[in-house]
C-alpha cells in the first residue's frame, strides 16, 4: 500500500460512525494481538514527556470514595484478607506493591540479618527475579551480598538503588 492509498483510506474513514457490534467485533479480533504501536520507536523527546507525565503516582489523586462506597468495599472484602487474596494481589505485581506486601508479612529487610554474611540486611532479594508472591522466594541480604548474589546468578552486575530495585540505564 503506498502513502497516497493510505491517505485516501484514512480520509474516507474519518468521522465514520461505527456501530457497537462492529466495535465489539474489532475488539474481539484484536484481543491478544500485539498493539500496532508495538515496536514503534519513541523519540527521546516523547520518552521524556511520558516520563514527566508519569512522575508521582496520580492514580486516584484528589478522588474520594463516598462513605457508602467505602462501606460497600469494606463489606465485600470482609473475610477475604488471606495471604493469597490480599487486596494488593495482582498476577504481575509491581515492585512497590510486592515490597509493601513483603514488609507486612516478613517485616522490613533491615530487621533481618543478611543470610550470607550475617550483617543487617538492606534488601529482600528475590530468588527467581519474577517477583512472585511467594514469601519463600525472598531472602534478606545486605547490598554487598545482594550484588554478589546477582553476579553469581546472572554472570554480570546489575545496578540497583538502595531499595534493591533495578536501575535501568
Ligand atoms: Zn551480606
Amino acid at each position: 500500500m503506498n502513502e497516497e492509498h493510505k491517505r485516501k483510506i484514512s480520509l474516507a474513514n474519518k468521522g465514520k460512525k461505527r456501530s457497537n457490534e462492529f466495535k465489539i467485533l474489532i475488539s474481539k479480533l484484536k484481543k491478544g494481538k500485539p498493539s500496532p504501536r508495538k515496536g514503534v520507536k519513541l523519540t527521546e523527546e516523547t520518552k521524556r514527556k511520558i516520563g514527566l507525565a508519569n512522575k508521582g503516582n496520580k492514580y486516584n489523586l484528589g478522588k474520594h470514595h463516598s462513605i457508602e462506597a467505602k462501606q460497600k468495599m469494606s463489606i465485600s472484602r470482609k473475610g477475604k484478607r488471606t495471604l493469597d487474596k490480599h487486596p494488593l494481589w495482582q498476577e504481575n505485581p509491581t515492585y512497590n506493591a510486592v515490597h509493601q506486601w513483603l514488609s507486612k508479612y516478613k517485616g522490613k529487610s533491615k530487621d533481618s540479618k543478611c543470610i550470607d554474611c550475617g550483617r543487617t540486611a538492606q534488601n529482600w532479594s528475590n530468588k527467581d527475579h519474577k517477583y512472585k508472591r511467594n514469601l519463600e522466594d525472598y531472602e534478606p541480604r545486605c547490598i554487598k551480598c545482594h550484588r554478589q548474589y546477582d553476579v553469581k546468578k546472572f554472570g554480570f552486575n546489575l545496578l540497583r538503588d538502595d531499595k534493591g530495585r533495578f536501575i535501568k540505564n
